[in-house]
């Protein structure tokens, strides 16, 4: 049996950091990344044998815990039939459906890719095919994937390493990029007064869940929407994280819900959750714009594992057990979990401001809350590592960063979730250290 410590030297002599993906190498919290080897409902297991309660849950996808049975079930059985045939299946249009059936009227067509970053790249080229522009809005602070114009002040796994972009990004594509602060109306509406006629597209995160969770201000989405449609300019709604977790139908499920106006986007982005744990991904939006795309329009978009079986497979089968009991068993459990942390780092006099956006959450070591990504940068987010290592050691995996959210499973029972309670007053102990 080798240890975490072995397995990642090992990786980093083959892989730069040792890791595919920069946030798992721990750069903010320090310390040795745990390698794991399994993972079953609300639990994880490293290489040394030993379990941790997830709260990362693959970063959203497992909405219904690590290894869900009808859906490893539903995977083996799509991998008997065959792994990838490069053809259309008709699972492809049920999961189509399933999409629709839960974001009509909004959605009327489906166009499944891998990953959540071809999910926001394709919807960018569709926003500008359509609309025969090129400039493109976004929010500091929002993470929309690693495409080439989206990584300015792009939140978490950037702000973790303490980088204002990418290298390697043309300056010509990052000026086709305009970063206006989130949550801030009239900085918007300045930027559409100048450059009104030039901009395709406002891409946003539903609900911001990548500089922390960053709920947008009630009525916001619905006022940016009016104010981009003013000027000729469509809306992406970005729900790859939020959608299918924090409602039936995502973010945009929930904000009409509460009083506050409900809106429509022109497009939505969604991932994680809509593939179960396979790489899947989608755009969605009505036939009007989504037939924009080849091979009916002339924006092209293509993949050799677009809609794979096994992916499309885990995706039926996780949004099929998604259901309401689901959905307020993820309310109750991440309420318990976001009221018990906060009351532990109180007790340890910790300044700290609960985030919350429906049932994802995470905790900003200031005084008041947070609602840009410059007020957000503004935490003592040094008390978060001595805080997270207390709780690994406790047998609880957080996201290794201040910046990510905690994710909550189907999974997480009173078991699970009193090994978290029962970890907080050591780790909040060492985060007032
Ligand atoms: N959009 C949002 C809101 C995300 O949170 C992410 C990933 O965390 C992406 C896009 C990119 O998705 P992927 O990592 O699947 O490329």
């Amino acid at each position: 049996m080798s240890t975490n410590l072995e397995s990642f030297s090992s990786a980093k002599a083959l892989i730069p950091g040792g890791v595919n993906s920069p946030v798992r190498a721990f750069g903010s919290v320090g310390g040795t990344p745990r390698f794991l080897v399994s993972a079953r409902g609300a639990y994880v297991t490293d290489v040394e044998g030993r379990d941790y309660v997830d709260l990362v849950a693959s970063w959203g996808p497992a909405l219904l815990g690590h290894a869900h049975p009808q859906t490893v079930e539903a995977v083996k059985q799509a991998a008997e039939r065959g792994l990838s045939f490069g053809a259309s299946t008709p699972g492809e249009t049920e999961l189509a459906q399933r999409v629709i059936d839960r974001l009509s009227p909004a959605v009327e067509k489906v166009r499944l890719v891998s990953t959540g970053t071809e999910a926001t790249m394709t919807a960018i080229r569709l926003a500008r095919g359509f609309t025969g522009r090129d400039l493109l809005v976004k929010f500091a602070g929002h993470y929309h994937g690693h495409s080439d114009g989206l990584l300015a002040e792009a939140g978490s796994g950037i702000a973790t390493l303490s980088l204002p972009g990418s290298a390697g990004v043309p300056a010509a594509v990052a000026a086709q990029t305009l970063v206006v602060p989130y949550n801030d109306l009239d900085a918007l509406r300045i930027v559409f007064s100048e450059h009104g006629d030039r901009i395709a597209a406002v891409i946003t995160e539903a609900a911001a869940a990548n500089m922390g969770v960053v709920a947008p201000d009630a009525g916001f989405n619905a006022a940016l929407i009016d104010l981009a449609h003013a000027h000729g300019a469509l809306v992406i709604l970005d729900e790859v994280l939020t959608g299918f977790r924090v409602s039936e139908a995502g973010w945009w499920g929930l904000d009409g819900r509460d009083g506050s106006p409900a809106y429509t986007p022109d497009l939505f982005t969604f991932g994680k959750v809509i593939g179960g744990g396979m790489p899947i991904a989608a755009i969605a939006g009505s036939a009007k714009i989504m037939d924009f795309l080849a091979p009916v329009g002339p924006v092209y978009q293509a993949g050799t594992l677009s809609g794979n079986p096994l992916a499309v497979a885990a995706g039926i089968a996780t949004l099929t057990a998604a259901d309401a009991a689901v959905y307020q068993h993820l309310d109750r459990t991440a309420a318990i979990i976001a009221s018990a942390t906060s009351e532990a780092l109180s007790h340890h006099g910790v300044a700290h401001s609960v985030q919350r956006a429906g049932n994802l959450f995470s905790f900003a070591f200031r005084e008041g809350a947070p609602r840009t990504y410059e007020q957000v940068k503004q935490q003592d987010a040094f008390r978060y590592g001595p805080f997270f290592h207390s709780m690994l050691d406790s047998g609880v995996s957080l996201p290794p960063s201040v910046f990510e959210a905690w994710f909550v499973t189907a999974a997480h029972d009173d078991t699970a979730v009193s090994r978290i309670l029962d970890a907080l007053p050591a780790a909040a102990k060492a985060a007032a250290a």
